[in-house]
């Protein structure tokens, strides 16, 4: 495995209508793209910084993953993304070496990229996601 850097790091928000302005404020740029992830029950919104981003996530339904977590644990810090070349094989010797896998195959997030988590009990706590961009 041999991640090339942070592709984005993922926080969990109340409400993506207050979190906007003020990652804007505080990076001092705007943020370029808001998505809805239907099959994640979540809207996602991105803002960069050098060359990783930061990825904003609004829960669209209380049971939905971000819902519970931030019932569980309230806002704040959600994933940690690594962009990878090759995430089928990094998944591979992830799972080889151990480590207990959400998504045993990649599926799509958003921004058209292949995404696959890793389980945080095998990861010291931190929800860890591979990502690439295919396209
Ligand atoms: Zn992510």
């Amino acid at each position: 495995m041999k991640p090339t850097h942070i592709e984005h790091i993922g926080i969990a928000v109340k409400s993506l209508d207050e979190a906007i302005p003020f990652y804007e404020k505080m990076l001092g740029t705007k943020c370029y793209a808001i998505e809805e992830v239907t099959d994640q029950k979540v809207k996602t919104a991105f803002l960069r910084i050098g060359q990783t981003k930061i990825e904003l996530l609004e829960s669209t339904d209380p049971e939905g993953p971000i819902g519970k977590h931030i019932e569980k644990r309230g806002e704040g810090i959600h994933h940690i993304a690594y962009a990878v070349k090759g995430i089928e094989s990094h998944l591979k010797e992830a799972e080889e070496s151990g480590i207990r896998l959400i998504d045993l195959q990649p599926r799509r997030g958003a921004e058209g990229l292949d995404i696959a988590f890793l389980h945080p009990k095998s990861t010291f706590g931190v929800l860890t996601e591979f990502c690439e961009d295919k396209s």
